[in-house]
């Protein structure tokens, strides 16, 4: 019977090795350098106040993808889960994205959606023909009042540059709304698992060929050869030892708030302004408004440069970072016997929807090359650098 070797107990990995489970004979070791599984998915009861925590931050699924929707929900009951986001600034509180509210509240308007739609239109600045950056992309889309008060700030502190050195891929994320839904996804479906993404993931790894283990860092040379194939989500710069130079991430730390009752009355609000140095606050309780707490847990979210040794959040992929990628991918080219996937792997801003995409499709493409004694590719295919 064939050993496989999965580097990584995120939702990348577990999906990865459940697939390999059920469609092959073969046993499946599947290890994280962390104590627990789920990777920045993990969730926790948190014991003084009964809430539970997205440890990494809130994680709400979403996704059009009946495929993805239908792999997650086998694995964990979904509730669906509205995320109405604010964001404060020196006018007041207003919904973000933006939306009619917003523009009609902003500009003391009362717009219908031709109106808003028309009224957005000539406040974008018409001189920039093709944006060249996050910041060229806004101002032509919605102009510099809107792009200040709502994404300059929150962009500079999220990202630790300025806007103008970021690619409009970043912002293309966020639309604009000429109607009043305040959903910050217009995804078909959106939820949270009732009992935290911890379940989901253990239900994920329950399989008698997949085997855990925790808190044990992988030397890849040292492996490598016990394993008939070795797929590998954690970091591409790590695998290598950091040899061609580190990945630029950004990362994100956690200011706890504990209180009775509630804290600030939504799930999520965000601070743009550079007058405050986190980017926004998170009240989890509000992420399960099916359950009743008397306490609640909110943070703070400062966003910081990643350093050695720490949790990679964003993948910054700056032209810089790209050249060091490109060399890992080189380097990769060479070898046998591995494949690189998920958002650390291959070294892209993936939401968990998309991360559980690639890896479905890399185990149905990896298990019929298995089959047939070959070998699986090295990066899934939509993986271009
Ligand atoms: N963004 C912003 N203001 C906000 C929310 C988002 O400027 O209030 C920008 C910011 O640059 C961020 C990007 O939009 O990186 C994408 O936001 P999203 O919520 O998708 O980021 P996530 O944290 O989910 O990756």
């Amino acid at each position: 019977m064939d050993r496989y070797l999965v580097v990584g107990a995120g939702f990348s990995g577990s999906v990865l090795a459940r697939e390999l489970a059920e469609q092959l004979p073969c046993t499946v070791d599947v290890f994280d350098e962390r104590s627990h599984i789920g990777g920045n998915c993990h969730t926790y009861r948190d014991e003084l106040s009964g809430v539970m925590i997205h440890t990494y931050g809130p994680h709400i699924f979403n996704t059009d993808d009946k495929r993805v929707w239908d792999c997650v929900n086998h694995h964990g009951s979904f509730r669906p889960f509205v995320n109405r986001v604010k964001a404060v600034i020196d006018r007041g509180v207003f919904a973000i994205p933006i939306n009619l509210h917003t523009i009609n509240q902003f500009f003391g308007l009362k717009m219908n959606p031709k109106q808003a739609s028309e009224f957005i239109a000539s406040l974008g600045d018409e001189s920039i023909i093709e944006p060249a950056n996050l910041e060229e992309y806004a101002l032509k889309l919605m102009g510099r009042e809107l792009y200040e008060a709502f994404f300059k700030g929150y962009t500079t502190k999220q990202w630790g540059c300025d806007p103008r050195e970021l690619p409009a891929s970043i912002l293309k994320r966020l639309p604009i709304r000429s109607n009043y839904d305040d959903n910050y996804y217009d995804k078909k479906f959106v939820g949270i698992p009732e009992e935290g993404y911890g379940e989901v993931v253990a239900s994920i790894l329950r399989h008698p060929a997949i085997r855990v283990r925790l808190g044990e860092r992988i030397h890849p040379c040292s492996i490598l050869d016990e394993y008939r194939h070795v797929f590998w989500t954690g970091p591409i710069d790590a695998y290598f030892d950091y040899s061609e130079g580190q990945l630029g991430y950004r990362s994100v730390t956690f200011e706890r708030i504990d209180a009775l009752g509630d804290y600030q009355g939504n799930a999520q609000i965000n601070y743009p302004g550079m007058e405050v140095p986190f980017t926004r606050i998170h009240e989890h309780k509000h992420f399960t408004p099916w359950e009743r707490h008397e306490r609640t847990v909110a943070f703070r979210e400062y966003s910081k440069e990643t350093t050695k040794g720490e949790i990679p959040y964003y993948p910054k992929r700056f032209s810089s970072d790209l050249k060091v990628l490109e060399r890992y991918r080189e380097r990769a080219n060479s070898l046998k016997g591995i494949s690189f996937l998920g958002r650390l792997g291959t070294y892209r801003y993936m939401d968990m929807e998309a991360v559980i995409r690639d890896a479905l499709n890399h185990a149905t493409e990896s298990v019929g090359l298995l089959l047939r004694r070959d070998q699986p590719s090295l990066f899934p295919n939509e993986f271009t650098g």
